[in-house]
């Protein structure tokens, strides 16, 4: 599927493709890019995020 990070596509997903970041802690924010979990698993983050590694923090 081409362009699956614009437009109507997005619509059809749960909670519109929004959330907060897990990284960044932006709410409402589109997570349409590929991090890094604090284990290296694959987590759903935001635009600024793409590539980073979550961090523990507290
Ligand atoms: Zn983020």
């Amino acid at each position: 599927m081409s362009k699956n990070k614009r437009g109507k596509a997005l619509w059809r997903m749960p909670s519109r493709s929004r959330g907060t970041c897990p990284i960044c802690g932006s709410t409402r924010i589109k997570l349409l890019f590929t991090g890094k979990g604090i284990s290296g698993e694959k987590i759903d983050v935001c635009k600024k995020c793409h590539g980073k590694q979550a961090v523990l923090t507290g």
